[in-house]
């Protein structure tokens, strides 16, 4: 069953229920949209975020220059957007999924990433099998120590991905996720001009031996002012921006306050199932309707209830002043801690626009794990 019909008002959508305010979406798309056009940055928003073609078609209107995607099947799934140009912005293995990976490159522009001579000779091996061309971008270790590649390793792998059949070398992914959670404005603009410094090294290395590094590309929710003020990345790859959480929201601005350069759109909507008289009650939104690895949610409009514990399926609320508590039945709207893990948990969004339910978007990337 769904959870709501157009036209019902808001106070009609069965709970938990993951709910997007059209307006706030439109405004975050626009305004990233308008960033990048005046930064002279292209856009590749990361649908991870939100896994829903109506979203991403929406993006794409907006002149994002195609999409990122972490699985081959979250691209699958997109691919009724009409993106025409996909980045697969992971390392890809598995025979299986390369094959899929070659499927989808007979649709679409697709890149995809690498750090590894022996894995550059899977994706060749796979292109070759299926008569197609993968893009390829070397990914760079940005200063999160994770699957990247140091100054002085770059070079034998983005050689072999120059000289391999079935391959062309695009440039160059240069991604940090810790950076984008830097709570300091400082110290996160520090940390964005490292991760500027370390793709401006790689980029010369590639440059001085006369391979082509058209692409370099990284960026997110967190750093993108940074990135466009340090003028390396020639692409931005942002996702949370479309939703925002509250885990974003603890990253301070310039000024010290919370980092807002977007609204909230995304919200979980519960129903109180239980209202004691102490002021605390329970919810009907527990660790099943949201992701808990960023803490726990915040209710919006409501700074005086406080989300304070999660089980399977309830959420315990505890009121400051128990006059004030909510009463059974009442509806909460919830800020998850978390945006992307949460939408990950739903098969349909809610669009909302001013207390009435304008569409339902099914979520068609949920599920996408391969
Ligand atoms: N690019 C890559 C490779 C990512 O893994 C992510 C998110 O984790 C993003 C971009 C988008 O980051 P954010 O949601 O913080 O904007
Ligand atoms: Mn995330």
């Amino acid at each position: 069953m769904p959870p709501a019909r157009p036209g019902d008002p808001v106070a009609a959508i069965d709970t938990p229920a993951l709910l997007v305010d059209l307006d706030a979406l439109e405004a975050n798309i626009a305004a990233m949209a308008a960033f990048a056009r005046q930064a002279g940055l292209a856009l590749r928003p990361h649908a991870k975020t939100h896994k829903c073609v109506e979203i991403a078609r929406r993006q794409l209107a907006a002149g994002a220059v195609g999409l990122c995607c972490q699985k081959v099947s979250e691209a699958e799934a997109l691919l009724p957007s009409g993106v025409g140009d996909l980045l697969v912005s992971n390392h890809i293995v598995g025979v299986e999924k390369l094959a899929r990976l070659a499927a989808l490159a007979r649709r679409a522009r697709v890149t995809t990433l690498t750090a590894d001579a022996a894995h550059v000779a899977l994706l060749s091996a796979a292109a070759i099998a299926h008569g197609v061309t993968f893009e390829v971008l070397v990914e760079i270790d940005a200063g999160d120590d994770r699957m990247g590649l140091c100054a002085q390793d770059l070079l034998p792998v983005a050689r072999a991905v120059a000289a391999t059949p079935g391959l062309v070398l695009r440039g160059l992914q240069a991604y940090s996720g810790p950076l984008q959670h830097v709570r300091d404005a400082g110290a996160r603009a520090a940390a964005a001009a490292e991760t500027a410094r370390r793709a401006a090294r790689a980029r010369a290395i590639l440059e001085a031996e006369g391979l082509p590094c058209p692409l370099i590309t990284g960026g997110g929710t967190g750093s993108f002012l940074d990135d466009g003020t340090a003028g390396v990345l020639n692409e931005i790859q942002p996702g949370s921006y479309v939703f925002m959480d509250a885990d974003y929201a603890r990253n301070r601005d310039r000024g010290g306050g919370p980092y807002r350069p977007f609204a909230q759109s995304l919200f979980v909507r519960t129903a109180v199932l239980r209202a004691r008289s102490d002021g605390v009650s329970y919810v009907d939104a527990g660790a099943k309707a949201l992701n808990l690895d960023c803490g726990m949610p915040e209710v919006a409009g409501r700074g005086d209830l406080s989300f304070t514990k999660a089980s399977d399926e309830q959420g315990r609320i505890e009121a400051a002043d128990p006059a004030l508590a909510p009463a059974l039945g009442e509806a909460l709207d919830l800020v998850p801690s978390h945006c992307d893990p949460t939408v990950a948990l739903y098969d349909t969004v809610v669009a909302i626009r001013r207390g009435r339910v304008e569409a339902l978007w099914p979520v068609e990337g949920r599920g996408a794990r391969t």
